[in-house]
C-alpha cells in the first residue's frame, strides 16, 4: 500500500489529471441553462428566438454549429420556422488583415448604431480558427462595451470545421439573428484567405478596412478582395497619421478606377477613419444607408439576395454531401489506405477516387 501510494507519487508517473474549473461564471451557467426548458422542442426555439430570448438564440447557434445528427435535425426545423421572418436586416461584411482594427471598428459603429436605436448582432467566420484556437473574436476582452450592451449579440465562430461547413453555419445563424430581432448584422472575416468569397455571397455591403503606410503589396491583401469591396476604410486616421491616411485614400481611390465598373451600379467609395477615436464611424454608416437607398431603389439589392439564395442552396447541397461522403463509415476505413497506395504509386488519384466514391453509393 505504502510502495503504491508512493509510486502515485512519482514524478516519472502520469497521474490522472484533475477536472479543470468552468471558464465560465458557474452563476451565469446555471441561469443560462435554467432559461432554457429542458425539453424544448423546435417549436420552443421558434417562439424563443421571436421573443428576443438570447439563450435561446445562442443554442440554437450552437445546434446548428454541432455535427451531431439530432443537433442538426433540430437545426434544420428551427431554422424552417425562422426563415420567414428572416431578411429584414442589412447584411454587412468586415475584412482585413489582422490588426488593422477590426474589432475595434465594430465596436465603435455597433455602439454608434445601438445608440440610435438598433439593434445589431456580430459573427465571424474565422476557419484558420481550427489552429489558432479562435484567433478573431476568441479573446474576451474584446469588443467589451459592445457584449455588454442589451441591444448587440456577439457570436465568436465556431472553432472548428471546413470553410463550407462554417460559412453554411454563418449563413443560418444570421436567419436565426434576423429571426431574433436583430437589423443589422456584421459578419467579420480576416482578410487574408478565402473566406472573404464566403462573407461576400452572404451580405449586401462588403467594407475593406486598411491601414495607411504599412508596406505595400496591399497588405496582403489580394487584388481579388478590394475587387468584392463597396468600400474601404483607411483606419487608424489619427494622431501623426491622418496625413498618411489621406494620401493612401487618394492612392486606394486611384486604384479602384481601375477596376471594372461593379453591376450594382455602385461605385465604391474610400473614408477614412479613427476607431479609437470614433472619426468617420458615422460617415461609414451613412454610406452603407446610400448604398442600400441606392440599390433598393434599382432593384438590385433584391436581385442579388436573390442569387445568394441560390448560391446557399448549392453550397448547402455540396457541404451535405461532402460531409455525408468523409464520415461514411466505408470511407472513414478506407481513405488512409487508399492515401497510402496514392503515395506509393500502387495507384493513381483518379482510380483511387473513383474506387472510394464507389464503395461510397454501393451501400
Ligand atoms: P483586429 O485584429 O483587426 O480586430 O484589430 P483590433 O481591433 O484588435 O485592433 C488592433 C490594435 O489596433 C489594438 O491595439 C487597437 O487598440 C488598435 N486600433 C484599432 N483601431 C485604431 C485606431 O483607429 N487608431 C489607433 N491609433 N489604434 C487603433
Amino acid at each position: 500500500m505504502i510502495e503504491k501510494e508512493h509510486q502515485e507519487d512519482s514524478a516519472l508517473r502520469v497521474n490522472e489529471g484533475i477536472d479543470q474549473p468552468s471558464p465560465m461564471n458557474p452563476e451565469a451557467a446555471r441561469r443560462f441553462r435554467e432559461s432554457i426548458p429542458r425539453e424544448t422542442d423546435a417549436g420552443g426555439y421558434v417562439r424563443g428566438i421571436l421573443d428576443g430570448n438570447r439563450a435561446l438564440l445562442s443554442k440554437a447557434i450552437t445546434m446548428v454549429e454541432s455535427s451531431l445528427p439530432r443537433h442538426q435535425q433540430l437545426a434544420q426545423e428551427i431554422i424552417a420556422g425562422c426563415v420567414p421572418h428572416s431578411g429584414k436586416s442589412i447584411r454587412v461584411g468586415i475584412t482585413g488583415v489582422p490588426g488593422v482594427g477590426k474589432s475595434t471598428f465594430i465596436e465603435a459603429l455597433g455602439k454608434y448604431l445601438t445608440t440610435r436605436g438598433n439593434r445589431i448582432a456580430v459573427l465571424a467566420i474565422d476557419p484558420s480558427s481550427r489552429r489558432t484556437k479562435g484567433s478573431i473574436l476568441g479573446d474576451k476582452t474584446r469588443m467589451e462595451d459592445l457584449a455588454n450592451d442589451p441591444n448587440a449579440y456577439i457570436r465568436p465562430s465556431s472553432s472548428a470545421g471546413t470553410l463550407g461547413g462554417v460559412a453554411r453555419n454563418t449563413r443560418e445563424s444570421i436567419i436565426l439573428c434576423e429571426a431574433a430581432g436583430f437589423n443589422i448584422i456584421f459578419v467579420e472575416t480576416v482578410g487574408v484567405g478565402q473566406s472573404e468569397t464566403a462573407v461576400h455571397s452572404m451580405v449586401d455591403f462588403f467594407l475593406l478596412l486598411m491601414l495607411a503606410g504599412a508596406g505595400d503589396e496591399l497588405q496582403g491583401i489580394k487584388r481579388g478582395i478590394m475587387e468584392m469591396a463597396d468600400a474601404i476604410v483607411i483606419n487608424k486616421a489619427d494622431g501623426d497619421n491622418v496625413k498618411k491616411a489621406q494620401l493612401a485614400a487618394r492612392e486606394y481611390k486611384n486604384a479602384l478606377h481601375l477596376f471594372p465598373p461593379s453591376p450594382s451600379g455602385w461605385t465604391p467609395l474610400v473614408l477614412t477613419a479613427s476607431a479609437t477615436e470614433g472619426s468617420g464611424v458615422s460617415n461609414t454608416w451613412d454610406m452603407v444607408e446610400n448604398y442600400t437607398g441606392l440599390t433598393r431603389g434599382s432593384g438590385y439589392f433584391e436581385q442579388r439576395r436573390k442569387e445568394q439564395a441560390l448560391q446557399a442552396f448549392t453550397d448547402t447541397i455540396e457541404e451535405t454531401i461532402r460531409q455525408k461522403f468523409y464520415h461514411d463509415p466505408a470511407v472513414v476505413s478506407h481513405l488512409q489506405i487508399v492515401q497510402n497506395e496514392i503515395l506509393s504509386g500502387k495507384i493513381s488519384p483518379y482510380a483511387a477516387a473513383q474506387e472510394l466514391i464507389k464503395a461510397y453509393f454501393k451501400q
